[in-house]
């Protein structure tokens, strides 16, 4: 092969990855020139990427994400998974997308366009051009970079998942040939599954968009120039550095408004621009509120939010499959024309998708593999915001008379996750879409929120921030995670981690027994003894002296079980009729365990896990049973009525 000087056409001084004040590696650079056509909802683009070979193996072969590929027809990979559905939104057979690069070239250097080719790694779909692929005709070595120039055309579907139109709104999400993930000398670049996310590496993105002057437009990072055009069109031009993804969004009808967001600890200083659809203005203040305290919380938890803008789009009406969606430095809300205050969706979703600007955007982990790093961490930041924020048994719904907090809502979800699957798993390999989201969302948080009440508040902030400070701009993994929480903690974490995390089963520990039973005068025959001396020295062990001998003792029995797979070690308080509490400690690991005590009293209670640590017990009204009634027994029927209202619920697809 042909060695090419012209492919390496980068000199070092200006090699992404070396500038002082970059966060991050910065391993792609990209230029775009997009213009939109309103009418034929096309956008027209030219792209220059350079491309930094950041690992220890050359590379002959360079793929690329064509996501929009994935509406191109019903035989894609995301259409054949999805059946045309996402979320309840349905594609529309008369608006396909579809995304073509006319031509790929090295700048200066040989065309690449005869060398593309289509390529199908996840699934071998020939249907499926979601990714392709281009051969260089020399490699990029480590530490060289590749610039290459790229001509691309691409129609928006109607929206439904994510990215598409509406009328006048647009929303470009994936929209771009976007280079996959160099990992340790193998790429990583999947085709677009219909419960996958993405991933990408970190770089600089300036991008100049063109659309017709009445439109407003939005957009990561920061608007750095604008001009007018002869043609009735306006040109924006928007950078942003450290950033794995750009997108974009416009439409006429958007209001922009921009409010200044500052917090002295941690320092941060950021623009708030929010771009909210004249129909839902009424509800611009929720928003408002919602990012502020969004801002306000990842900050204070995790560290300083480090852009200089975040940009906040309410979708069109007719246009909420692109909202609850999170880019860099910018997100999609939703909420409609009427939404009670008492319904919380907007406020959900905005600290939701804001706090994808950590899990996800500052730390970049692999949407496709794990989703549970993004969605899973996310969501237990979401509990912890919601509830700081709108009162943890209201947080979601908040009428007179019916309140519901995200906590039981995210829990109830957890109890319907099935046991088909685990948490770490490929996003395409779960037997359904409820099921990914149910396990890599709720079930995920909730085990989070369980390993903070193991370890202790203080404890999991501290994971929390340490994880947060050393990953930050980097691609962590499961084991990334883990290992942050054992180091950090001090405590080894295996036999939690390995449960909760690789295996699909529950956990469900119960008190099936509680018995008090009068202990009887020796009666009957004993061989060659007296009466009396037949007790057993059980019975008589404790507390029946001559004294009492005449009054009665118990024979109290406790019974507790592991119904489910997971073993958790376990505290049990026993409680008795004088109010004397008895703590014990159990490794979980049999299938049972007795625990027998005989006394001049009986018991009143007993229950597993009394400090309710074990968030992830998929069922709370058999963690305690009661004998005689006691303000326990009036709560006890609370959480029966809740165990069979989240029995109810299992069967309702959140
Ligand atoms: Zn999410």
């Amino acid at each position: 092969m042909r060695k090419t000087p012209i492919l390496l056409g980068v000199v070092l001084a200006c090699m992404p990855g070396i500038t002082s004040a970059a966060l991050s590696r910065q391993v792609v650079n990209y230029d775009i020139h997009v213009r939109l056509h309103p009418e034929t909802k096309t956008l027209e683009g030219r792209e220059t990427l350079v491309w930094l070979n950041d690992s220890n193996t050359e590379v002959t072969e360079l793929p690329f994400h064509l996501y929009l590929n994935a509406f191109k027809n019903n035989r894609t990979t995301f259409m054949k998974e999805s059946g045309g559905l996402s979320r309840g939104f349905k594609a529309d057979d008369a608006n396909w997308g579809r995304i073509t690069v006319r031509s790929i070239r090295l700048r200066n250097g040989p065309d690449l366009t005869p060398t593309l080719a289509y390529a199908a790694p996840d699934d071998g779909n020939p249907d499926d051009q979601t990714v392709m692929r281009v051969t260089l005709p020399a490699p990029v070595k480590p530490g060289e970079s590749a610039a290459l120039e790229i001509d691309f055309e691409a129609k928006l579907p109607k929206v439904f998942a994510r990215s598409g139109f509406v009328g006048n709104f647009f929303m470009a999400g994936q929209w771009f040939p976007k280079i996959g993930v160099l990992r340790e000398g193998v790429w990583n670049c999947h085709q677009y599954h219909a419960q996958s996310e993405f991933f990408a590496d970190y770089g600089v993105f300036t991008v100049e968009i063109t659309v017709p002057e009445a439109y407003v437009v939005g957009a990561t990072g920061r608007r750095v120039k604008e001009s007018r055009n002869a043609d009735g069109t306006k040109s924006l031009v928007y950078f942003q550095e450290d950033v794995h993804d750009f997108a974009w969004t416009t439409c006429p009808d958007f209001v922009e408004s921009r409010e200044r967001f500052t917090l002295d600890e941690p320092k941060v200083d950021t623009e708030m621009i929010f771009l909210v659809h004249r129909a839902h203005l009424g509800q611009r203040d929720r928003y408002v509120r919602a990012l502020r305290q969004g801002l306000e919380f990842y900050s204070k938890k995790y560290g300083a939010y480090p852009y200089g803008t975040i940009t906040l789009v309410d979708p069109a009406p007719g246009g909420m499959g692109a909202g609850g969606m999170e880019y860099p430095t910018l997100f999609t809300a939703g909420t409609m024309s009427f939404m009670p205050r008492g319904l919380r969706m907007p406020e959900m979703v905005t600290i939701h998708e804001f706090g994808h600007g950590y899990w996800y955007g500052i730390v970049g982990s692999n949407e496709f593999e794990e989703a549970w790093l993004d969605e899973g961490i996310n969501t237990y930041s979401e509990i912890k915001a919601m509830s700081l924020y709108y009162g943890a048994d209201r947080a979601m719904i908040d009428f007179p008379g019916l309140k519901i907090g995200d906590f039981s809502y995210q829990r109830l979800a957890t109890i319907g996750s099935g046991r088909f699957d685990p948490i770490v798993r490929k996003s395409w390999d779960y037997i359904s879409g409820s099921s990914y989201s149910l396990n890599v969302y709720s079930k995920a948080g909730i085990m989070l929120l369980t390993l903070e009440r193991v370890l202790g508040e203080d404890v999991m902030a501290r994971v929390m921030r340490t994880y947060f400070e050393t990953w930050k701009f980097r691609h962590p993994r499961t084991e990334d995670f883990v290992r942050t929480a054992e180091e950090t903690s001090g405590r080894g974490l295996g036999w939690f981690f390995d449960q909760v995390l690789h295996s699909p089963d529950k956990l469900d520990y119960a008190v099936t027994g509680l018995r008090s039973e009068e202990v009887q005068e020796p009666k009957g025959i004993f061989d060659g003894k007296a009466a009396a001396a037949g007790k057993s020295k059980t019975e008589t062990a404790a507390g029946v002296d001559r004294r009492t001998a005449r009054k009665p003792a118990f024979r109290n029995t406790v019974v507790v079980a592991r119904l489910g797979e997971w073993v958790f070690p376990q505290e049990i308080k026993v409680t008795f009729a004088d109010g004397k509490e008895v703590r014990e400690t159990w490794d979980g690991r049999d299938r049972w365990k007795k625990f027998v005590y005989t006394l001049p009293v009986k018991l009143a209670s007993a229950q597993v896990d009394p400090e309710n640590r074990y968030l992830l017990d998929v069922n709370f009204a058999n963690n305690s049973r009661t004998l005689a009634p006691t303000p326990w027994a009036a709560r006890k029927y609370a959480l029966g009525f809740m165990g069979w209202v989240q029995h109810l619920l299992s069967f309702v697809s959140l």
